[in-house]
């Protein structure tokens, strides 16, 4: 705080000098960074704003419109309307990983939300989380439901024509688009989702064939997101999924970590200071890796360890948290370009909002190169059959990085349990991506192993 207050532009010299690694930021070099600036998590999380009872909460609220979701989406109706991926362990991945580097100990799991049903991405939990807080709101106000009614009165056609004058927004790289634009247009609202001109074009496809409004700009995703903000501002019919402020995106990512929690139970995975938990993230605003450490944090506190994984062109949560700057700094001023085939995460600017709140929950964060991501991509579809999309590969890489950082583990006491410790790996998209595009991913993956 301090420190923002007494450096009142951005001066790169000056951070390089106070922050070695910046340079090797700089130059597009994968890092592991740990944040300097984590404290107790109860101390932190006792003074924050968003508290437990926030996610409960969130977490009803996904509850009472499970039978609204089980009627929409007939893929839902085995988990009864809940939205969930499986955790499954990746042992042929684990061998493959530590061939290339060193064993790490541990085992290695994948959190499958590539294969989250509705959207096919992590953007199932958050964007489809704002998009029913909007509904029932909606639905609230004008007397069409109480909070004790059964939702699946909300799929109905009766309750389609109050939707109808109502609308979304959302600025999107695409499959945060993709999510408010499948869920919202089930509803019934007027959906619009404005992109980059270079997002995607079966996501832009798909999203049309659902009536959905796609708009596309030239610039990048934060040209996109601030275009598409102040076209909505004007229209108070229109509410505005704001990728880098939302508060209930934020929440709806967090309920993650109970079900995460469950699954570890279900499994007989043990988390406690013997046992640490390590989590790897993919992240591009950093929306939703910050709600699911929230999450964590408020589960398993300081033996839960969340590290964020951006790639090297697009470090924007990175350089936002190692300055303490946040939305302030753009990879830009940094001189890097921000380009990247990872698109979930080609963001240059970070949320403040998720730089402030987990800031000093996240243990750390790591960038990867793009021909890492691709390779690890054929890897796991060689060694486990997982297709995922190139983004969601990010956190796998962090796992031989964090295992050779002897000091850190040394300093936090973790050296002597690590043999203990469970490595989970957020596998954050990819099933929807269309087979030709997945084979050329691959084939670009296998001819660099
Ligand atoms: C959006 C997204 C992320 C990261 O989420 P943020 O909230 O932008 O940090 C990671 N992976 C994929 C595939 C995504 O679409």
């Amino acid at each position: 705080m301090r420190e923002s207050q007494e450096r009142e532009s951005i001066d790169v010299d000056a951070w390089c000098r106070t922050y070695p690694c910046l340079r090797e930021i700089m130059q597009y070099q994968e890092v592991i960074w740990f944040n300097q600036r984590q404290e107790k998590s109860s101390v932190v999380l006792e003074k924050m704003v968003l508290k437990r009872s926030d996610i409960v909460d969130a977490t009803a609220r996904l509850t009472r419109f499970a039978p609204c979701i089980a009627e929409f989406f007939p893929e839902t109706l085995e988990s009864g309307g809940i939205i969930e991926s499986p955790l499954r362990p990746i042992p042929a991945m684990q061998k493959e990983l530590e061939k290339h580097s060193c064993a790490f100990g541990g085992r290695l799991y994948l959190k499958c939300d590539n294969l989250l049903p509705v959207s096919g991405s992590i953007k199932a939990r958050g964007g489809i989380y704002e998009v029913l807080k909007v509904a029932e709101k909606v639905a609230l106000d004008a007397g069409f439901i109480a909070v004790t009614d059964d939702y699946s009165l909300l799929a109905t056609e009766e309750a389609r024509k109050i939707f109808e004058k109502f609308s979304l927004a959302v600025g999107s790289t695409g499959n945060l688009g993709l999510s408010i634009g499948l869920m919202g247009a089930r509803f019934g609202f007027r959906v619009t989702v404005h992109m980059a001109a270079t997002a995607r074009t079966w996501k832009k496809k798909l999203l049309r064939s659902h009536g959905v409004n796609v708009v596309e700009y030239d610039g990048d995703y934060s040209d996109a997101v601030t275009k598409g903000r102040a076209l909505a501002a004007n229209d108070s019919t229109c509410h505005f999924v704001d990728d880098e402020n939302s508060r209930d995106l934020f929440l709806g990512y967090s309920v993650a970590a109970q079900r995460l929690a469950d699954q570890l139970e279900e499994q007989n995975i043990m988390v406690d200071s013997e046992h640490p938990l390590f989590v790897y993230l993919p992240c591009g605003v950093g929306g939703a890796p910050g709600g699911i450490c929230f999450g964590l944090k408020h589960i398993f506190g300081d033996n839960v360890h969340c590290f964020f994984a951006e790639p090297t062109h697009a470090p924007s949560v990175l350089l936002g948290l190692l300055t303490g700057f946040n939305e302030k700094v753009s990879v830009h001023d940094f001189g890097l370009d921000g380009v990247t085939e990872a698109d979930g995460l080609a963001v240059s600017r970070p949320s403040g909002l998720v730089g402030r709140t987990v800031g000093p929950l996240v243990d750390g964060v790591l960038t990867v190169d793009d021909n890492r991501l691709f390779s690890m991509l054929a890897m796991l579809s060689d060694r486990e059959l997982i297709r995922m999309e190139p983004s969601a590969l990010a956190g796998l890489a962090g796992i031989s990085m964090l295992c050779s950082s002897r000091s850190w583990l040394e300093k936090n006491g973790l050296t002597d349990t690590m043999n203990a410790a469970t490595h989970i790996a957020w596998g954050t998209g990819g099933s929807m991506v269309p087979d030709d595009e997945m084979e050329s991913f691959y084939q670009k993956g296998a001819s660099l192993l």
